[in-house]
């Protein structure tokens, strides 16, 4: 075991998912033609005003009540000056001493990225605040170009406690507070549209010690796995660097992912300076408690509650409750059909094994998904009554839901699907079979009472699939005993 124990905190970058930009009515969209999506407020023309988009500011709020933050009463935004190619105004809109969001936390657990299962824990969040996203530089061969598109777009930033101790935990914790955003509608946090960036800070001390050792940030993470080998990768260097006696410098380095090193960027300049001051084009922003509490009511269960409540309530196992709120909208399908059913675990059986199984074939997702859950509802019902069995179900039934709107009684009635469970008419079948197969009837007769599965199989077909399977099973074992 190693003498030291790394100390990791985070920093993420969440891009709002709003129809408009942060300052100007621009679309917020991703993917279009570069430079389609401007006007003069997101490229810094002089003499705009911004002005602040209200759904941003909500969901900002939203995110710091998801994660158990205070929400600041009076809040502003500051001008953070820098110069840069992908900021004209030479200064980003920010928020310095009075974030929307202070003092959170969120709880991780469940397994690392390794697979390796993690305690339950609770990572501080220092703050959430608000910022416009910049431009984007693109270097194409010969030449460079920007993209204005992004500069504008409403972001987050999420600023964690250094509360995490190893990869896996900043694994962990990356995916609740994806899953978090995801579930808020705060965000789409697809990493591939860069609407989810991370930076990583980490250090290392010896086991026992109470201070802090030096802190080395990591940029340009694109990944959560980028995330966690780079930490795996930056962890193993510093503790070489300090066992062989020698100092670490508190620097920002660089992740290459296809290599698998981190490299230096530049060593920590002597206090950067910023200069911040409060945005003058806009007024500080007051809450009252009525406004609060009204976005407090909007803010949905959290998904590692709605997990626990599937499983203590409605009698789920903990790894239905992992696939069913995978994704938000199975999560809500599964919580809407299972206030119309019985036994809400056969639904999610039902679920997980059928539904899910042919979306995957129809190659399609959850949200393209045409099963309502009152249809897939009432069809689970009908197995539980006995009207149909799960086979005429599955293969007759279910493939029809996704065609049409038709309530599965309404399709087992036009197509008289229902169950055979009337014993005179099984009774028939059943001695039909027996005269049919006299070697297996022997069989069952001498004890080898396995067969009885084939006797039952071939009851089935001859009812077309219409039988109850275990009533014939009750008067094969009636008849030949
Ligand atoms: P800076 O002034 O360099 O931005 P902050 O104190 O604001 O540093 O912290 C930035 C991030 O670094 C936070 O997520 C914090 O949890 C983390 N952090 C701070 N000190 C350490 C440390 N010694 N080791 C690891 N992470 C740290
Ligand atoms: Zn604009
Ligand atoms: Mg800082």
């Amino acid at each position: 075991m190693s003498v030291y124990e790394a100390v990791i905190g985070l920093e993420v970058h969440v891009q709002l998912s709003t129809r408009t930009k942060m300052f100007c009515s621009c679309p917020n969209r991703f993917g279009e033609e570069p430079n389609t999506l401007i006007c003069p407020v997101c490229t810094g023309n002089p003499g705009v005003l911004p002005t602040p988009n209200r759904e941003a500011v909500l969901k900002t709020i939203m995110a710091g009540m998801m994660t158990s933050c205070e929400i600041s009463r009076y809040s502003k935004f500051d001008r953070k000056s820098y110069f840069y190619p992908d900021m004209p105004k030479n200064y980003q809109i920010s928020q310095y001493d009075l974030p929307f969001c202070l003092r959170g936390s969120i709880k991780i657990g469940g397994k690392g990225f390794s697979g390796a299962p993690l305690g339950n824990k609770t990572i501080g969040i220092t703050r959430i605040h608000l910022e416009e996203d910049v431009a984007k530089s693109l270097h194409l061969s010969g030449a460079s170009g920007i993209d204005f598109n992004r500069a504008g777009v409403p972001l987050m930033e999420i600023v964690s406690e250094p509360d995490m101790r190893s990869p896996d935990e900043a694994y962990a914790y990356l995916s609740a507070l994806k899953e978090i955003m995801q579930f808020g509608g705060i965000s789409d946090c697809d990493m591939e549209k860069g609407q989810m960036r991370c930076d990583v800070n980490v250090s290392i001390r010896k086991c026992g010690d109470t201070a802090f050792g030096t802190k080395i940030e990591i940029k340009n993470l694109n990944s959560f796995r980028a995330a966690h080998r780079a930490l795996i990768h930056e962890i193993e260097r510093q503790t070489e660097v300090l066992s062989k006696n020698g100092t670490l410098e508190q620097e920002t380095r660089a992740w290459n992912d296809d290599e698998a090193f981190t490299f230096l960027l530049r060593k920590k300049e002597s206090a950067h300076d910023y200069r911040y001051f409060p945005e003058p084009d806009m007024m500080p922003m007051v809450f009252c408690e009525a406004e609060l509490e009204s976005i407090r009511k909007s803010v949905p269960e959290l998904p590692a509650e709605m997990r626990a409540r599937f499983v203590s309530s409605l009698g789920l196992t903990q790894y239905d409750a992992e696939v069913i709120s995978s994704d938000k909208l199975l999560a809500s399908y599964f919580d809407k059909a299972s206030k119309l059913v019985k036994n809400p675990k056969i639904l999610a059986n039902w679920i997980i094994s059928e539904l899910l199984r042919e979306l995957s074939e129809r190659k399609i997702s959850v949200a393209e998904n045409t099963v309502s859950p009152e249809q897939l509802a009432e069809l689970v019902n009908l197995v539980s009554d006995a009207v149909i069995n799960a086979k005429t179900a599955k293969e007759l039934i279910l493939p029809i839901l996704f065609e049409s709107d038709a309530m599965p009684s309404q399709i087992v009635k036009e197509k008289s699907l229902s169950q055979v469970s009337d014993d005179s008419a099984l009774l028939a079948i059943v001695e039909k079979i027996v005269e049919s197969f006299p070697a297996q009837v022997e069989q069952f007769k001498s004890g080898k009472t396995a067969v009885l599965q084939f006797l039952v199989g071939q009851a089935m077909k001859e009812s077309k699939g219409k039988a109850n399977p275990q009533i014939l099973s009750k008067l094969f074992k009636d008849k030949l005993s």
